[in-house]
């Protein structure tokens, strides 16, 4: 080899530090020597190329390897605000909208609209059909929420089966609007395979005012909603301040209701149930009042629902059952009954659920020594027209036991005849809706009259309640209605009053209706 400088080495240096710096598309071209040289050089060569190569691949897979980590943050941060169940905007996410919203309302912007919805009868689906079928009610609701708003508003879920739909910037007219398309959207009936079920709800409607935190909206809309619900189904209500009041008031009595039954704040009354032909006084049906120290004596149309909602119509039910019996018992025993005698005793569509509720019946017929007939439970029909597992069981115990079941309210759910004709009932009591209109309503004494006849047929026995002349008592009769009861024979009594009427006779006197209920009006 020649001792001077091969210039080619210079190259070979040069393309060496270059490559060393990242510059991997540096080449060098071999000399036409095709020598040693040129061998180190087409070595160099391939190495850079071999290092170009595996530089890209490795460039890409941290590329996707970024593309991945940024994708997976996008679905936590997405997880995080919104429902896994039906991919609406959950509470979080909802709450940071409003939020904006109100800020945008405070710089400017028109106030945004929450609506909050709550389904009506969602607790049916889940314990009829259960949660797969529930599970499926709340995506169907959610996609019906969706197609009714704009690609602006938001629809979220806040858990169970209540949703929101937030309209930024909104008026209250096309809140309403929203509101009623919503409506409109669940009316229709949801299929989950061979079944059709309905999914409706109540609706609140707050519209934003400047000031107000996300948290007072949320409030204020659910307020809103809570009224729709006491008012009934289906129902739009929009938020009024006095409504804070009345739920307040709810909640106050809700806390002195859960009080009431230990210290014995609950009274009874019993109403006599009567033969229509003869007047004689078949039993009684008891019925609760709350003699509240301040408020007085109040009805239990009006804490009856809210013991349901706070879940203490377990013990009440248990308490008046407890405390009718053992009257009964003291009457037999001081009073020469009747041998058929009975109490009428209402259950709640709760109690019927408690598996030891037909134990508890039986300890304490065995406890007092009362036979079991002189027992009549009376449940509403609404209560059984789910038939879950545990209400027949309860029944045919009942039955079994041989206490009388009696469907009260009968008129007023959805109950057909020959469904009642499959449950262990014996008794049924028509409604009093049906008699007030007895003898002004064209056709309506031949509707009752059709009645009447369609539970004859099913075997079963009719009870009118709500008797409250001596004319609808007469046309009950020539109907050829057993027995009834109504303040024209007798308003409910409290049990002193009760006992000194059974003592006295076991024939009800009765004038017209109008000395009927001035006579209890005294009390
Ligand atoms: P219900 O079982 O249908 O009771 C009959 C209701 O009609 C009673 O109202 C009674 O006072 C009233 N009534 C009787 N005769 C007449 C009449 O001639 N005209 C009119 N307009 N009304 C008459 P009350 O006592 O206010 O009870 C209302 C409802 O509260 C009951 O309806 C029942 O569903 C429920 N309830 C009462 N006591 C209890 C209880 O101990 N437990 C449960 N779960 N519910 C009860
Ligand atoms: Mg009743
Ligand atoms: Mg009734």
């Amino acid at each position: 080899m020649s001792a001077h400088k091969d210039p080619r080495l210079a190259m070979l240096v040069e393309s060496i530090v270059r490559l060393s710096r990242g510059e991997l598309s540096s080449r060098i071209e071999p000399s036409s020597a095709r020598d040693e040289v040129d061998a180190v050089i087409t070595g160099v060569n391939l190495l850079a190329e071999e290092l170009e190569q595996v530089y890209e691949q490795f460039e890409k897979r941290v590329e996707s390897r970024t593309a991945m980590l940024r994708q997976a943050h996008l679905d936590m941060m997405k997880m995080a605000m919104s429902d896994a169940l039906t991919g609406l905007a959950n509470r979080v996410a909802l709450m940071d909208a409003i939020e904006e919203a109100l800020n945008q309302a405070s710089a400017g912007s028109p106030p945004p609209a929450l609506l909050l919805l709550d389904l009506d009868s969602f607790k049916n689906v889940n314990d009829r059909f259960g949660h797969d079928a529930g599970d499926r009610v709340l995506q169907e609701v959610a996609s019906r929420l969706n197609s009714v708003v704009r690609e602006s508003d938001l629809v979220a879920r806040l858990g169970g089966d209540e949703f929101a739909i937030l309209l930024p910037g909104a008026s209250m007219d096309s809140a309403m609007h929203v509101a009623r398309r919503a409506l409109e959207a669940l009316d229709a009936h949801i299929r989950l395979d061979s079944l059709y079920v309905h999914a409706r709800a109540s609706i609140g409607v707050r519209l934003g005012t400047t000031g107000q935190s996300a948290e007072e909206l949320l409030l204020d809309a659910d307020t809103a909603m809570y009224a729709a619900k006491r008012e009934g189904r289906s129902i739009i209500k929009v938020f009024e301040p006095v409504m804070l009041y009345s739920r307040q008031l709810r909640s106050q009595m809700a806390t002195e209701l859960r009080g009431a039954i230990s210290s014995d704040e609950l009274v009874l009354h019993y109403q006599p149930v009567v033969e229509l032909a003869t007047n004689r006084i078949l039993g009684v049906e008891v019925l609760v009042r709350w003699q509240h120290p301040l408020r007085g004596l109040i009805p239990p149309d009006t804490f009856i629902p809210l013991a349901e909602e706070i879940g203490v119509i377990h013990d009440l039910d248990r308490w008046v059952m407890s405390r009718s019996l053992r009257q009964l018992a003291q009457w037999r025993r001081d009073i020469a009954l009747d041998e058929d005698f009975q109490l009428r005793v209402n259950l709640s569509a709760v109690e019927l659920k408690q598996l030891d509720l037909v134990d508890h019946i039986r300890g304490l017929l065995r406890e007092l020594d009362l036979p079991a007939r002189a027992l009549v439970v009376e449940i509403t029909e609404t209560a059984i027209v789910t038939r879950g597992e545990v209400e027949m069981y309860s029944l045919l115990s009942l039955k079994q036991l041989g206490v009388g079941i009696e469907i009260d309210d009968f008129g007023t759910g959805y109950s057909s005849i020959s469904y009642l004709r499959e449950l262990p009932v014996s008794m049924v009591k028509v409604d009093r809706s049906l008699l007030v209109e007895l003898n002004s309503r064209a056709g309506q004494l031949e509707f009752v009259a059709a009645i009447l006849q369609l539970i004859r047929a099913a075997g079963l026995e009719a009870v009118f309640e709500g008797i409250e002349t001596a004319e609808q008592a007469s046309q009950l009769r020539d109907l050829g209605c057993a027995s009834g009861q109504g303040y024209y024979f007798s308003r409910p009594l409290p049990a002193d009053e009760t006992a000194a009427l059974l003592t006295a006779t076991r024939f009800l006197q009765v004038g017209d209706g109008v000395e009927g209920a001035q006579r209890a009006s005294s009390r």
